[in-house]
This record gives structure tokens, C-alpha cells and sequence, in this order.
């Protein structure tokens, strides 16, 4: 098999410009998901240097060029830009591309002033090695676990990086020992390689926003619109897994069953922002106050489940009395008009441990009936099931 170059070229030149059509989209699909906006530009100003690089655009051979290079690194560098977006990162201050501008302008006017193909090649493969290892260190070094495409847009350019390394040597190097026909191979290669590149990378970038919606998607589905606390399916199926993995380990579990005190009052004399806002800063404190493998829900209205395992209903009682003390603290300072009502916001607690023949549902009604004797015997209270 032969590659030739010029078919190469015409290859990629369609390639690019599928792909920006394909980032454009993309873009204009999700217009709120950070980084895809710069993907897109990153595509149109790749397309532009073919275009520059190809018809010369009433510009000498030699300039044209380097104009084409210079669009290249400036694509390269929106495209790193959009994926610290994107990953939700700093995006660049004007400084950096201004930096990397430079570096990447004295690049190309060197190779410019110098007048060799191979000079340039060499310098531009630097550049695109350099910038592709910064995106791959980003993207594998940041990706967490379960985002598969953003840790194969990682490799693709661990190994683009790898791929203009080797370019970059062997045709500053000037190998030539082939007499002449590696420089030719080399030159078919990376065309072949850039067009792999190109569509590969796009094809990620459209994968990586699928992930990130359906992971948003799962988001919505298992959490509170207001509060951001798991919902109540959600807690269910966490719940049923802690409840097996206690039976199985012997160790304790426990229960918290919480509703914020006289509500409807809170609601009456703040307005409804105002409870909203007591809500809130409930869930706040209470992923402040609780660990990480405690799971905690929005049971309903201004009702409340957590659940601890590993801790005995005494340990939860403590956990449980720290919540209803820095919740009425918190809750007049913060929550506006709060400290004008005549009385303060509380909440009070129902614990239940986990018992032999417990499911989910006895251990919830438990903390419940508890729940219920913290409200009989005056609210603003913890009280533990069984007495
Ligand atoms: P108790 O001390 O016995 O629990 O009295 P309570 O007033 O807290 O209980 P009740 O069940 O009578 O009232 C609950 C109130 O919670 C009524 C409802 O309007 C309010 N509520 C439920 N969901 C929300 C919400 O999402 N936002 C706001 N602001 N209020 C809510
Ligand atoms: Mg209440
Ligand atoms: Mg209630």
C-alpha cells in the first residue's frame, strides 16, 4: 500500500472540516456546558489553517505556512483552554495565550528566517508535542474514574504528544540514511496520523458530553431540587446496601429521623423564600456534620432521614444533638428575618439502631415512633427509640 501524500491531504482537509461542523453543533446542542464553545472555535481556526495552508491565501509559500502553523497552535491552545473548562478548572487568563503565543511565534519566525521544511517541521511538532502533553496530563491525571471518554481523549493525545516527539526528532535530526524516503514516509505518516487524531478526538469530545449529561441526568434523578439531598428512591437503594453489608460485618447501624419544629409558623411569618432558605441550610449542616459514608435524604416537606453505619444509637445521639444545637445557632444568624420571630427555629430527632429482624422499613418506622415522643414531650429534642 502507497500513501500518498496529496490524497492524504485532500483526507484530512474533509476530515476537519466534517469535525468543526460536528463541534459546532455540539456547541450549539449544550451552549451552557463550559469548554464546548472553545472546542468549536478550536475546530474552525484548525479548519482555517488547512484552508490558509492549502490555497496560500495570496500569501508566499513560506508565509503561508506560517501562518498555517500559527493557526495550528492557536487551535491546540483553545482546545486545551476548553477542556480545562470543561473539567472545571481555571480557565487561561489572556496571559497565558499570550505567553504561549510567543513562545510558539519565535518558534515559527525562527523556522521562518531559517528556510528549511525541515526546521519547521521540527519546531511545529515540538509545539504540538509540548501542548498535547499539557492536555493528556490534564485530562488522565484529572478524569475521575468513570469518565472512560475523557481518559481515551487523554491517551489519544499522551500519544500525539509521543507520535510529534518522535516526528520532531527524527526530522530535526534530518534522518535521512533511507535515502530521502523516510522524510517522505514520515511526512504520510503524520498526515495519516493528524487525520486519526482529528476524528478520534472529536468522537470524544461528543462522547465526553454525553457522559457528562447523563451524569447529570443521574444527578436530578436521585437528588432534591431544592436542598441537593439525595431523594428518597435514591436513599432507598443506598440504604438497602448498608443494611445488607451491616448484617453481613456484625457492625452497628443507625437511623436519624429529623423534622424541623413548627414549620408551618417558619413559613407564615418568613414566606415561603424564608423556609426555603431554612431547608437549605439544614442540608448544609448536616453534610457538614456527617461523614462521608453517611447517607442523608429529604424524606419529605421539612423531614429529614440519615442514616449511619457503624454507629450505635448512643454515638448517633450525640451526632443527632450537635445537629439540633448548631442548627437553632446557624439558623438565627443566617436565615434573613430569622432573628425577628418570637421563637427559635429547632428540629427534633428519632434514632433507631439497627435490630436483628430490622428491614428499612421497621428501622425507619422506629426512628419515626421516637421522632414522634421528641415532639410529644416538648420538640426541639433527640430521643432514642425503645426509651
Ligand atoms: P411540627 O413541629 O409538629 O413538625 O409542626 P410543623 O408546622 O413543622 O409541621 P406541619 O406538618 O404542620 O407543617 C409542615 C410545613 O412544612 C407545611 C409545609 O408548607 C412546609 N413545607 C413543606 N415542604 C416545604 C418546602 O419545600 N419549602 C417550604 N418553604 N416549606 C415547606
Ligand atoms: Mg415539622
Ligand atoms: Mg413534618
Amino acid at each position: 500500500m502507497v500513501l500518498e501524500v496529496q490524497s492524504l491531504l485532500v483526507a484530512v482537509a474533509v476530515a476537519t472540516t466534517c469535525c468543526a461542523i460536528a463541534r459546532i453543533i455540539l456547541y450549539k446542542l449544550h451552549p451552557g456546558m463550559d469548554g464546548l464553545g472553545h472546542w468549536a472555535w478550536a475546530s474552525v481556526v484548525g479548519a482555517l489553517s488547512f484552508a490558509v495552508a492549502g490555497t496560500g491565501a495570496g500569501m508566499s509559500g513560506d508565509t503561508s505556512l506560517s501562518v498555517a502553523h500559527g493557526l495550528v497552535i492557536l487551535g491546540f491552545c483553545l482546545v486545551w483552554d476548553g477542556f480545562r473548562r470543561f473539567l472545571g478548572r481555571k480557565p487561561f487568563a489572556p496571559r497565558v495565550y499570550v505567553g504561549l503565543g510567543g513562545v510558539a511565534l519565535a518558534l515559527i519566525l525562527y523556522s521562518h528566517l531559517q528556510g528549511s521544511l525541515h526546521v519547521r517541521a521540527a519546531a511545529n511538532s515540538l509545539a504540538i508535542c509540548a501542548i498535547s502533553a499539557g492536555v493528556a496530563r490534564e485530562l488522565l491525571w484529572r478524569a475521575p474514574p468513570k469518565q472512560l471518554a475523557m481518559r481515551l481523549a487523554g491517551w489519544v493525545y499522551f500519544l500525539n504528544a509521543a507520535f510529534f516527539a518522535l516526528r520532531g526528532v527524527s526530522v530535526g535530526l534530518d534522518l535521512e540514511f533511507m535515502g530521502g524516503r523516510l522524510s517522505y514516509g514520515i511526512t504520510a505518516l503524520a498526515t495519516l496520523w493528524w487525520l486519526c487524531v482529528t476524528i478520534s478526538v472529536t468522537l470524544c469530545m461528543v462522547l465526553m458530553a454525553g457522559e457528562r449529561l447523563q451524569e447529570e441526568l443521574n444527578h436530578q434523578a436521585s437528588r432534591d431540587p431544592l436542598t441537593g439531598a439525595l431523594n428518597r428512591r435514591a436513599f432507598s437503594g443506598l440504604a438497602e446496601k448498608e443494611l445488607a453489608r451491616a448484617r453481613r460485618s456484625g457492625l452497628p447501624l443507625s437511623v436519624l429521623m429529623m423534622d424541623l419544629d413548627h414549620f408551618k409558623q417558619v413559613n407564615d411569618r418568613l414566606g415561603h423564600g424564608g423556609g426555603d432558605d431554612a431547608l437549605c441550610l439544614f442540608v448544609a449542616l448536616a453534610g457538614r456534620l456527617l461523614r462521608t459514608e453517611d447517607l442523608f435524604c429529604r424524606f419529605g416537606g421539612e423531614e429529614f432521614l440519615a442514616l449511619l453505619p457503624g454507629s450505635t444509637a448512643v454515638q448517633s445521639l450525640v451526632v443527632a444533638e450537635r445537629l439540633r444545637t448548631i442548627f437553632t445557632e446557624e439558623a438565627g444568624q443566617d436565615v434573613p428575618g430569622a432573628a425577628s420571630l418570637p421563637f427559635a427555629m429547632t428540629v427534633s430527632v428519632g434514632i433507631a439502631q439497627l435490630a436483628e429482624d430490622d428491614g428499612l422499613e421497621e428501622i425507619i418506622r422506629r426512628a419515626d415512633a421516637a421522632l414522634y415522643r421528641a415532639k410529644d414531650l416538648g420538640r426541639n429534642r433527640c430521643e432514642l427509640a425503645g426509651g
